[in-house]
């Protein structure tokens, strides 16, 4: 299977990383994505990947460079779906979601309401399943850093298990400043890949953790401006990048940074 992380930036755009967006594409040319930052539709594009392979799409959290594209790829997909007959199954983090985002699509004079379009809210545990992919939810505590402390946190880290291809990924989403909330099964179960975020932490915070977790590869997304590689950007960041991975160094596995429009196989 291949990984694209479409957008590998955080809450602000900069000039080399949009927003958070990664397509997952199993043998059979089926295509998930997790996370509908901005502009995902458009990076999708950029990819070849034809929107009608898009079969659903799992939201971690409803943070604008988290769900800030959804409008404009829905759309894409209603016209994409044209050739299609396959519905595509948008999954969000909060019930109180899905009526805002249909008002909006409509304020934009598209077709909420298509028959193609089904959208879900989902919790803690199971999400989905169909004959590829399994997809389970286990709650973060992210939005609990920005005033909320009680109810659901309404933020996830998604397990992903491809069943074809035998593989199983951890994609945390956005954590907490203390790594308080980095999945306990990262350390309690194998994993084949994660994808982790690295803006809202410092690498000291999450060194143990990471350590001590059963990864056969770690690729980090969501990357915060100080660990660009960017010559000439910002003199302090221009080895951003190395010096995040040599503050975690030594992992018992091979870690990278991802960019824009980076392809993983797995
Ligand atoms: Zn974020
Ligand atoms: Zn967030």
């Amino acid at each position: 299977m291949r990984i694209y992380t479409l957008g590998t930036g955080h809450g602000d755009s900069t000039f080399c990383r949009f927003k958070s967006s990664t397509a997952y594409e199993t043998t059979d040319g089926t295509v998930y994505l997790v996370d509908c930052g901005a502009p995902a539709e458009a990076l999708l594009r950029r990819k070849g990947i034809p929107l009608p392979r898009l079969r659903a799409a799992f939201i971690t959290h409803m943070h604008d460079d988290h769900a800030g594209g959804l409008s404009a790829l829905l759309k894409q997909i209603i016209k994409g779906y044209n050739y299609c007959t396959e519905t595509f199954t948008l999954h969000l983090p909060e019930e109180a979601a899905i009526a805002p985002l249909k008002a909006w699509m409509r304020a934009v004079h598209e077709d909420a309401d298509n028959p193609l379009l089904c959208y879900r809210s989902y919790g803690a545990g199971k999400v989905y399943e169909d004959d590829n992919l399994t997809v389970t939810a286990v709650s973060t505590c992210h939005l609990r850093t920005r005033g909320r402390t009680e109810g659901d946190p309404c933020s996830y880290a998604l397990i992903l298990d491809f069943k074809k291809e035998g593989k199983r990924i951890l994609h945390t989403g956005d954590l907490r400043a203390d790594f308080s909330d980095y999945p306990a099964i990262a350390r309690e179960e194998h994993f084949d890949l994660c994808l982790c975020e690295a803006t809202h932490y410092q690498p000291e915070a999450a060194v143990d953790a990471l350590r001590a977790s059963r990864f056969d590869r770690l690729i980090f997304i969501h990357v915060a401006d100080r660990w660009h590689n960017v010559p000439g950007f910002q003199w302090q960041y221009t080895r951003g990048e190395d010096k995040f991975l040599a503050s975690l160094a030594p992992l018992p596995y091979p870690a990278v940074i991802a960019h824009d429009g980076d392809e993983f196989l797995l």
